[in-house]
């Protein structure tokens, strides 16, 4: 189940957008502002935004700054449909757009591409040629075998699968898996990274960047 927060003004489409999504899988939430979709990002977590670009009170790509903060994805969702607003959202870190007036099925299809993206669905993630990460049940397997990593080594795991082929900055890496700041002398990072490359097979691929932190090749 994922929640999705729909931010539209206009009643008509929210509805609609409500009605096709929620079930099983989805649970919608709508703001009719951006002011009020800010704040309901700040009380609630929700796997993805829907975001129209012009809304009341404050933008979509106010709200799209906050959303990155609290690095929940967006799909912008607009009857602004020039190239430049396409590139615009999407260089600010949009995860998809969609022009309105778009068909249901394509917004399905969107939504369940850019939360397996982010990692947010109960799927399976594959990393060949031999692990399998469920996210639902935070295990991982290696061969079809079970691996036993403790909850910091997988989080670690799956933020470098997330993240594949970019080099991730040893602090962003302690914030996001530690949830703390990273004071520069720490060797949590190096130790944790040893250990889940031993674990499952990693040792080429998890590689070392110079200065920088790690990068998993894929
Ligand atoms: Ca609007």
């Amino acid at each position: 189940m994922n929640k999705i927060l729909i931010a539209e003004d206009e009643p008509a489409i929210a509805n609609l957008i409500k009605t096709a999504l929620d079930g099983p899988d989805y649970r919608c939430a709508w703001a009719a502002d951006g002011i009020m979709a800010s704040d309901m990002l700040e009380q609630e977590s929700f796997d993805l935004v829907l975001l129209d670009i012009m809304l009341p009170g404050a933008d979509g790509y106010e709200v799209l700054e906050y959303c990155r903060t609290l690095e929940v994805p967006v799909i912008f969702l607009t009857a602004k449909g020039t190239v430049e607003d396409r590139v615009r959202g999407l260089r600010l870190g949009a995860e998809d757009y969609i022009t309105k007036p778009f068909e249901l099925m394509e917004l399905l299809a969107r939504v369940e591409t850019v939360l397996r993206r982010c990692g947010k669905t109960g799927r399976v993630l594959f990393l060949p040629p031999d692990l399998e990460i469920d996210t639902a049940a935070r295990t991982v397997c290696r061969g079809g075998v079970p691996v036993a990593l403790t909850a910091k080594e997988y989080d670690l795991l799956l933020l470098f699968v997330q993240n594949k082929n970019i080099a991730l900055y040893r602090d962003s890496i302690y914030k996001k898996v530690w949830g703390d700041d990273y004071l520069g002398e720490s060797r949590t990072v190096d130790l944790h990274i040893q250990r889940v490359r031993k674990k499952l097979g990693l040792e080429n691929r998890l590689v070392a960047v110079y200065k920088v932190g790690y990068r998993l090749e894929v």
